[in-house]
């Protein structure tokens, strides 16, 4: 084989400064995120740890599951199934979606009034735990993930998290409401028969809030959506992008928080992920179930979540503010630094994330 030199390729150089053509390729990193401020510490060496990546799937289920079709008296009634039911006895005929309220709700309907405290209001003061709580069962069949549902059962799930953000709006007691799904026991799921919750509150969650201010200080300084200028630089990079079609695109953000952390936003600017149209979701929940397939092939069983982000109820369309679609796999777990700091130390950077669950093709 010829050498470097006699090929006309130039020798490599000397170890040091090989290393130091690749700048933080193994050295730690600090990166934050522009939205919530928050720092992450990219610690790469970390993931040599052979323990890191051992997702440990965890199986509940149960033998008389009450998600499964037929068991729908173990739950209360629906409230909405997809398609919609001809007539009063929804939960009879073949549903493919059905949205139930939760039997184990974390906030209610019928806490008593807040009661008037004056502006001097003690901030310690506990509010009445008024909001809603429903589940969204995603298929009739027992299946444990979203990439799991056929492409007809995906639709119908995002049209219903978008049907029932609507309909949640429509209470004037509620400021917001947060659709999120808790995938296996490691994300958090108590059941593995697949679905999501939306819980709506009467309060704007402080994570939401940051965002909202951080992308209004952001237009008034440049006078654009600062969600629209990351897509325009994920898509111009491609670096970090892992996925993208004519409406959507999906990159692991630049400040992932953790490994393989994917954000699944559209082109377009929009506010509100209640404004999609039926376009969008067919299109969304391709993507959806393409992302979370190439997860699943590189982590067999991971654990994951994910959350819809959009505005306030009560906020016109925001010319700053662009709904997005956060994943997270639960690879690996947060402990007493990140707890102690709200700082998150990542051990894969995005770029090899996203260059490892790439999806090509579409
Ligand atoms: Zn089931
Ligand atoms: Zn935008």
């Amino acid at each position: 084989m010829a050498s470097p030199a006699e090929s006309g390729f130039p020798a490599a150089p000397p170890h040091s400064q090989y290393e130091a053509a690749i700048p933080m390729r193994n050295s730690p990193e600090y990166r934050q995120d522009p939205l919530s401020g928050s720092w992450v510490i990219l610690a790469r060496a970390r993931a040599e740890r052979p323990t890191e990546f051992v997702a440990q799937p965890v199986r509940r289920r149960l033998e008389h599951c009450p998600f499964c079709a037929g068991n729908e008296r173990f739950t209360p009634r629906a409230v909405a199934t997809y398609p919609a039911a001809a007539d009063s006895q929804a939960d009879n005929h073949r549903w493919q979606v059905r949205v139930i309220p939760n039997k184990f709700p974390a906030v209610i309907e019928s806490a008593p009034d807040i009661p008037d405290c004056g502006a001097a209001a003690d901030r310690l003061a506990p509010l009445p735990g008024y909001g809603v709580h429903e589940v969204i069962v995603e298929s009739r069949e027992h299946t444990s993930s979203f990439s799991e549902l056929s492409a007809e059962q995906a639709r119908w799930s995002l049209l219903a998290y978008r049907d029932r953000l609507r309909c949640l709006a429509n209470d004037s007691r509620l400021a917001y409401a947060l659709l999120f799904k808790n995938c296996r026991g490691g994300g958090g799921a108590t059941l593995e028969h697949t679905h999501s919750q939306i819980v709506g509150t009467s309060l704007t969650p402080a994570v939401v809030q940051r965002e909202l201010q951080a992308a209004a200080e952001f237009h008034d300084r440049h006078r654009d959506c600062i969600f629209c200028r990351m897509v325009r630089s994920e898509l111009d990079q491609a670096v970090r992008l892992v996925a993208s079609t004519a409406r959507f695109v999906a990159f692991c953000p630049f400040a992932s928080r953790f490994p393989y952390e994917v954000w699944m936003l559209p082109r377009e600017h929009a506010a509100r992920y209640e404004d999609a149209s039926l376009g969008d979701l067919d299109e969304l929940s391709a993507l959806l179930q393409l992302v979370l397939r190439s997860l699943e092939k590189n982590f067999s069983q991971v654990p994951y979540n994910y959350w819809i982000h959009t505005s306030p109820f009560d906020s016109a369309p925001f010319d700053y503010y662009h709904w997005h679609i956060e994943l997270i796999p639960r690879i690996t777990s947060q402990a007493g630094f990140e707890f102690g700091t709200g700082c998150f130390m990542n051990p894969v950077a995005p770029e090899d994330a996203a260059s490892t669950i790439r999806v090509t093709g579409i």
